[in-house]
């Protein structure tokens, strides 16, 4: 069972978590998860410069320490990058303590980079995976961002078609889209991104960090 949309009923049980955002106009935040990595990252930002797009990273703290030169290439190009714990560690097996330090630690990595000082910290839980008691301890300093449009662009196994018609049909004003910059990502992705950029721009849609 593939959910592209998230169930209202997560919303309704984790209302100070970013599902999607109010918006007074058509505006989308696309969201790209686990870079930055040199095989898919600088493809994105080819792509989201053609539509003058704008987007949030989220990154694993090690692939900004790997590849800080291309994670300020994101920034210079007025992106934002957030934060996706140190090592993408999943919340169920990971005690809340120890969750905390990975994701101190990925701050830590964004701010060697100069991309730490935002006054909302956006924090995205690898694999959506969370517990109140995780929440309880990140949410004093964190702002929690989930999606409401999951394009499953890392599932080999689906045509990159479908994945382009559940974003293109899901995508509503204020939609928070997940994509990846992940190798396992990268086929669907560059399929997918050069399409729907067209799409929603065509459609008068623009593309906004969050
Ligand atoms: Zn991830």
């Amino acid at each position: 069972m593939r959910f592209f949309q998230t169930p209202p009923v997560l919303p309704w049980l984790f209302p100070k978590v970013w599902w999607k955002r109010p918006v007074q106009d058509k505006t989308i935040f696309l969201t790209f998860d686990d870079g930055p990595i040199p095989e898919v990252t600088p493809f994105l930002l080819e792509q989201l410069a053609l539509y003058r797009a704008k987007a949030t990273f989220f990154c694993v703290g090690e692939n900004l320490i790997r590849y800080p030169e291309i994670a300020k290439k994101v920034a210079t190009e007025g992106h934002r990058l957030a934060n996706h714990t140190h090592q993408h560690v999943k919340a169920w097996k990971t005690p809340p303590q120890d969750y905390l330090r990975q994701v101190e630690q990925c701050q830590a990595a964004l701010e060697q980079i100069g991309a730490g000082n935002n006054q909302v910290k956006l924090f995205r839980p690898p694999h959506g995976q969370i517990t109140r008691a995780h929440l309880k301890l990140l949410q004093p300093d964190y702002q929690v961002v989930m999606w409401s449009m999951l394009t499953y662009d890392f599932d080999v196994t689906l045509p990159p078609q479908t994945c382009l018609e559940k974003a293109v049909t899901g995508i509503k004003p204020g939609a928070v889209v997940v994509m990846h910059d992940s190798l396992k990502a990268d086929q669907n992705l560059r399929y997918v991104l050069p399409r729907l950029l067209r799409h929603f721009s065509e459609q008068g849609y623009s593309f906004k960090t969050l």
